[in-house]
């Protein structure tokens, strides 16, 4: 992963993709603001493909509901959702080729995952093995139904909007462990939308586009205190939205090599959370390369390597930042982004659910009876 130039926002609001090209889709749960593993993880990845398709961003809050319902959640997810939104833009997703919308704003998709959800088995669904870990993360003891169904509706999601293309992490790549895992698991769960699609046309008609897995490095970003994940939760993130001085006292707290008590001693740059994110985020690989030799051989502080650091995330945040706070000054600007875009998808999957009734002949028996009662009518 290197440091990727962050592409201008455009000023004024636009309405979004011309329609005819190929889409993508992908997005979140609106859980809160995003940090630099998202960045690292997906923005990036997301940033660099998006203006290839017409691009589909989904605010996933009814995948939130099934592991996080209580009513202060819920009552979080506008504000998450601004947020994420807000966080994406100034990152450079470009909202010319972008349709951001809310999973609950689509009331649809849920009849297209029931009408799916004969097409799949529950031992098919109970091997794909991240589900019951996510129960479990979240205090659950037993399997929810909506977190058993979690990959059909996620299938319906993609398969809803005919996406082409669904962004994955590359199994194989993936050097570290979590990486792997996450990547893994994501795959699979777009395998099931795979399947599905293709049991639906083979049985129904041609209705849904297979979409393909757009496969991509998932570098995994530690977080500030040595965990091998940045995570909101751990409490260890840096934040696209944290202002320079808050980035400094994260950056001095930060873990480094512990083995390491005093400059003089001669330090591990490998997985040392300091340097990959000097690796990540550095955009100058020369300092970087003479910050590496000077810590092995023993030759600089701690304290110069994170000054070098906090710099350096600065320089890479400025931009974002001041990006951020010219749309959240423009106001409206992102609500109506989502507005637009939710009656956008709505619109687009409401016809793939008519396309889907009239393939399966649900449209034919209910006009039968509709033509019947006409008849006697007259
Ligand atoms: P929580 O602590 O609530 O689980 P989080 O900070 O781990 O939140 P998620 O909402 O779980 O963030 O992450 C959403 C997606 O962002 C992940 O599926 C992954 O693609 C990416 N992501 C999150 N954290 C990282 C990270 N540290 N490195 C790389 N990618 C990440
Ligand atoms: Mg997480």
């Amino acid at each position: 992963m290197t440091a990727t130039a962050i592409a201008p926002v455009a000023s004024t609001p636009v309405t979004g993709p011309a329609p005819g090209v190929p889409r993508m889709l992908t997005g979140d749960r609106p859980t809160g603001r995003l940090h630099l593993g998202h960045y690292a993880g997906s923005l990036a990845n997301r940033i660099r493909l998006h203006r290839r398709y017409e691009s589909f961003f989904i605010i996933a809050d009814l995948h939130m509901l099934t592991t996080k319902n209580s009513p202060e959640d819920i009552a979080q997810i506008g504000r998450h959702a601004a947020d994420m939104v807000l966080d994406s833009l100034a990152a450079g997703l470009d909202p010319a080729h972008s349709v951001f919308y809310l999973q609950s704003g689509v009331p649809e998709v849920a009849e297209l995952s029931l009408l799916l959800s004969s097409l799949v088995t529950v031992p098919r669904l109970q091997r794909i093995p991240s589900l019951k870990e996510m129960g479990q993360h979240a205090g659950q003891r037993e399997m929810p139904l909506a977190l058993l169904g979690y990959p059909v509706l996620q299938a319906a999601d993609i398969l809803a909007v005919q996406a082409a293309a669904v962004p994955v992490g590359r199994d194989n790549a993936a050097h570290v462990e979590v990486a792997r895992e996450m990547a893994r698991r994501f795959n699979r769960r777009v395998e099931v939308a795979r399947e599905m699609a293709r049991r639906f046309n083979r049985r129904y008609g041609p209705v849904f586009t297979v979409p393909a897995l757009v496969p991509a490095d998932v570098p995994v970003l530690p977080g500030t205190d040595g965990n091998a994940k940045m995570s909101k939760s751990l409490g260890n993130a840096i934040y696209l939205s944290d202002p320079p001085d808050e980035v400094a006292a994260k950056v001095r707290r930060m873990y480094t090599d512990p083995a390491r008590t005093r400059a003089g001693v001669p330090g591990t740059v490998e997985a040392n959370p300091v340097f990959v994110y000097h690796d990540a985020f550095n955009d100058r690989p020369a300092e970087v390369a003479g910050l590496k030799e000077r810590y092995r051989a023993g030759k600089v502080g701690d304290a110069e390597v994170k000054e070098k650091l906090t710099a350096a995330l600065n320089r890479f945040l400025d931009p974002i930042r001041e990006r951020r706070a010219a749309l959240a000054a423009d106001h409206g600007l992102v609500e109506e982004l989502i507005v637009t875009g939710t009656e956008r998808t709505r619109h687009e999957v409401k016809r793939t659910v008519a396309d889907m009734r009239a393939a399966m002949g649900l449209t034919a028996a209910l006009a039968g009876f509709r033509a019947a009662a006409r008849a006697r009518g007259r």
